[in-house]
């Protein structure tokens, strides 16, 4: 079933008397449970649509529904909801607190939510840690961390609401070749325990781990393909 569908999806930014347009009539779905690249050469619309599909942003006409929810048509208040409730993010600057510890910054969320700190948080956030093999790093600043590190902080951060879509934000733009893999292992992993993933990434090597790419152009959908299970050597 699909988790998200776009129907003609379009952005436009205005700038005095000049229309930009961005998104030129996008029509996507992508289901539960999919792992999807989204490529494209610089200014092609990649981040515009992720800041749509995570709620952050709001199409200039079309529809996006997300678990069959029209959410096109969301003030901020349901948005924000949505986002809390469906969505995790992860950004290739990780985007966490340096005055904070690895178990506050996963904490983070509730924590803007304005959900009650308690023991029975504190322990779901240290199992999220120990699931992304930080278990003995709890109290470490991210400063204290290696990037792949800090990533799998974020991811676990990304998991606190127990999202049914993550998105990535050029997730292993600022690491090397052997932790990025490490960081798509995880991906995959969360994949296969059933959570649907859209990451943005320009690297062949990256998107190989996706199973389905699509390529934008200009606004328009260039291409949507699938990966066979043999691309990616790990
Ligand atoms: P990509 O992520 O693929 O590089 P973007 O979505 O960032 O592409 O940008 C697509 C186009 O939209 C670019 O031409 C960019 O200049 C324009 N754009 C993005 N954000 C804005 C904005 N807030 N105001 C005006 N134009 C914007
Ligand atoms: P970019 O990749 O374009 O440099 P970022 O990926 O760092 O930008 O962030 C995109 C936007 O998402 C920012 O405005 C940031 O504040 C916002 N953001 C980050 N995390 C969350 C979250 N969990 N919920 C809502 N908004 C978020």
């Amino acid at each position: 079933p699909a988790l998200v569908q776009l129907v003609d999806l379009v952005k436009n930014y205005y700038m005095g008397t000049q229309t930009v347009h961005v998104l030129k009539g996008l029509n996507l779905s992508f289901d539960e449970g999919d792992f999807i690249a989204l490529m494209g050469p610089s200014g092609s619309g990649k981040s515009t649509l992720l800041n749509i599909l995570g709620c952050l942003d709001r199409p200039t006409s079309g529809r996006y529904y997300l678990a069959g929810m029209d959410v096109s048509q969301m003030d901020d208040d349901q948005l924000s909801e949505i986002r809390s409730s469906y969505l995790g993010f992860i950004f290739q600057s990780y985007n966490l607190l340096p005055q904070y510890t690895v178990v506050e910054n996963i904490e983070l969320p509730l924590l803007y939510q304005g959900v009650r700190l308690d023991e029975r948080t504190r322990q779901h956030c240290i199992a999220l840690a120990e699931m992304v093999g930080l278990g003995d790093r709890l109290d470490h600043r991210p400063l204290q961390l290696s990037g792949g590190q800090q990533q799998r902080v974020a991811i676990a951060r990304s998991l606190v609401n127990n999202p049914h879509l993550i998105l990535g934000d050029e997730p292993t733009g600022n690491l090397d070749t052997r932790t990025s893999i490490e960081i798509m292992q995880m991906l995959r992993e969360l994949n296969r325990l059933g959570k649907t993933i859209i990451m943005v990434t320009h690297e062949n090597d990256i998107a190989a781990w996706a199973r389905r790419v699509v390529r934008l152009r200009d606004g328009r959908v260039e291409s949507d393909t699938r990966n066979d299970s043999r691309t990616v050597v790990e």
